[in-house]
């Protein structure tokens, strides 16, 4: 299987043909390796259409689902930006090449060790791991341009307002049943305009007094 023809054709049929119009969003999902993220027996699915499970019964999201939220984040090259859910570290990746810097934080140790490790190995120098529960965001690390949260929330965690900058930006799935509203919050001064960006489907985001 040839990779990058497949990640090419990826770019183009999945996400510029259905509505992805930021080159620089496009650019990164061309550049970025998915297939490095992928576990070794789905490597040959590595650029289909979907979510593919991962360890723990997480998921690495839709290459449409990360495009999509980049996009929807509004991100410039001098922004600071949280993830939530570092999953394999594959959104956090496509994040790197946007904007300045990225932290990510991710409940699930394991993860948070391959994820951490593999960005390294790749190259990926401006990102930054955090092993934690991300329902609180990364107040050490606050105020972020842009907060995107890759696992489906039931409701807007407290924090995340007050951990975004002027005119800063929350992408955030939201919702219960793997079934979720996108919700783009934009902050202008002390105001929050939130909008319905469509429905997608996530894992939860977990708090950790929960599990
Ligand atoms: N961004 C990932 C996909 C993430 S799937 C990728 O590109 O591969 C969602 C991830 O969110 C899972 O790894 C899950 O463990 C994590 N997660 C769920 N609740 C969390 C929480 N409270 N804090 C941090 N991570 C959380």
């Amino acid at each position: 299987m040839n990779f990058d023809v497949a990640r090419h054709n990826m770019v183009v049929e999945q996400l510029e043909e259905r509505g992805i119009a930021d080159s620089r969003v496009l650019e990164a999902m061309d550049w970025v390796r998915r297939h490095e993220f992928v576990p070794g027996p789905l490597l040959s699915q590595s650029y289909d259409d979907r979510a593919l499970p991962i360890e723990l019964e997480q998921t690495i999201s839709q290459p449409y689902t990360v495009a999509f939220m980049c996009e929807a984040a509004r991100l410039t090259a001098d922004d600071k930006v949280l993830e939530i859910g570092t999953g394999t570290g594959y959104c956090a990746a496509v994040l790197s090449l946007l904007t300045r810097e990225v932290h990510t934080v991710e409940r699930l140790e394991p993860l948070y060790l391959s994820a951490a490790e593999r960005l390294t190995r790749l190259g990926f120098r401006n990102v930054r791991c955090y092993f934690d529960d991300g329902t609180l965001g990364l107040p050490s690390e606050a105020p972020f341009n842009a907060i995107v949260c890759t696992a489906g929330a039931e409701s807007l965690p407290e924090g995340y307002q007050k951990q975004l900058a002027d005119g800063g930006r929350i992408v955030i799935p939201v919702g219960i049943n793997s079934r979720q509203e996108m919700i783009r919050i934009t902050r202008c001064g002390d105001q929050f305009r939130h909008e319905n960006l469509g429905t997608f489907g996530f894992v939860p985001l977990v708090a950790d007094t929960e599990s």
